[in-house]
C-alpha cells in the first residue's frame, strides 16, 4: 500500500549526521538522554527478556542495543541506510546482538504478520508523510496481546519554542532541519490513529527536558515530547467497534 511513504530529506538528514549517532554531547545527545527515561517506562509495563521486538525507526541503534542489553530479542529496522551501517559497526564494537534490517515498517509487516511480543518506535512518525500507515504496520507486526510504544513530539506552541527553537538552534543537540513542526503529532491524534489500528492505550508519559541542565525526566506533562504505551487485543477480545 504505502510503500513510498518516506520522506527521502528526512533520510538524507539523518544520513548527514550518521557519523556522529554515538556521540552522546553531540547531535543526538537528547536520545542518549532520553534512553533511560524510555526503558523505564517500557519496564513499567512489561518485560524485556527473552521478548521478541521490533524497533521500528531504530536510527543508530540507542534503544535497540539497550533492550538486547536487557535480554530482548531485537530485530532493528530503518531506511537511512548509512545510520544503518553505523548502527551495525556499533553493535560488532558492543559485542551486542541486534538483527538490523533495512526494510520499511509495512514490508516488514506483511513479511512478518503477529510475530512480535513488543513493538516500539520512537522519535520516527513525525518524520513520515503518513505515520497511521507505520503505526498500522507496527500494530500488524505485533502478537495478539503484545505491547507497543512510541514516543513522539506534540504539536504545541511550547513544544515550537522549546523542542525546536531551543533544542535545534540553541543547544545543537539536534541536526537542524531536523524537525517540522506541522508534522509533530498532538497525544489525542496518536491514541487516536492507535485506535483506528485496533490497539488500546494503556498509558503516556511526558519527558521533561531541562535545557540549562540537559537532563530529562519523566513527567505528566505532555506539551513536548511524550510516550504512550498500547496493547494490541487478545484475539477474543477484539470486537468491532461499530
Ligand atoms: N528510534 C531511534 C532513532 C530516532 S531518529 C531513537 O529514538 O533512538 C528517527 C529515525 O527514523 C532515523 O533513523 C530515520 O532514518 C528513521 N526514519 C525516518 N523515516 C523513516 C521511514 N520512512 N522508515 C524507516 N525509518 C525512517
Amino acid at each position: 500500500m504505502s510503500d513510498n511513504n518516506v520522506d527521502p530529506q528526512e533520510l538524507s538528514n539523518f544520513n548527514q549526521y550518521a557519523h556522529k549517532w554515538w556521540d552522546t554531547d553531540g547531535e543526538f545527545g537528547a536520545l542518549h538522554k532520553m534512553n533511560p527515561l524510555r526503558l523505564d517506562f517500557i519496564q513499567q509495563h512489561t518485560g524485556i527478556a527473552n521478548q521478541t521486538i521490533l524497533d521500528i525507526g531504530c536510527g543508530g541503534g540507542i534503544l535497540s542495543e539497550s533492550l538486547a542489553l536487557l535480554g530482548g530479542e531485537v530485530t532493528g529496522i530503518d531506511l537511512a541506510e548509512e545510520v544503518l551501517s553505523v548502527a551495525r559497526l556499533h553493535a560488532l564494537d558492543t559485542g551486542v546482538k541486534v538483527n538490523y534490517q533495512a526494510i520499511s515498517a509495512e514490508e516488514h509487516a506483511r513479511q512478518h504478520p503477529e510475530s512480535y511480543d513488543r513493538v516500539t518506535c520512537m522519535e520516527m512518525l513525525e518524520h513520515v508523510p503518513d505515520p497511521q500507515a507505520i503505526i498500522q504496520a507496527a500494530a500488524d507486526a505485533t502478537k495478539p496481546g503484545g505491547m507497543l510504544f512510541f514516543s513522539t513530539l506534540n504539536r504545541s506552541n511550547k513544544s515550537l519554542l522549546l523542542a525546536v527553537f531551543t533544542a535545534e538552534y540553541l543547544l545543537n543537540i539536534v541536526p537542524k532541519g531536523t524537525h517540522q513542526h506541522d508534522k509533530f503529532i498532538k497525544p489525542s491524534e496518536l491514541a487516536q490513529m492507535a485506535r483506528q489500528a485496533g490497539l488500546n492505550l494503556i498509558d503516556s508519559a511526558g519527558i521533561d527536558f531541562n535545557p540549562v541542565f540537559k537532563r530529562c525526566a519523566l513527567s505528566k506533562d505532555l506539551s513536548i515530547n511524550y510516550l504512550m504505551a498500547f496493547q494490541k487485543p487478545l484475539l477474543e477480545e477484539q470486537t468491532d467497534e461499530h
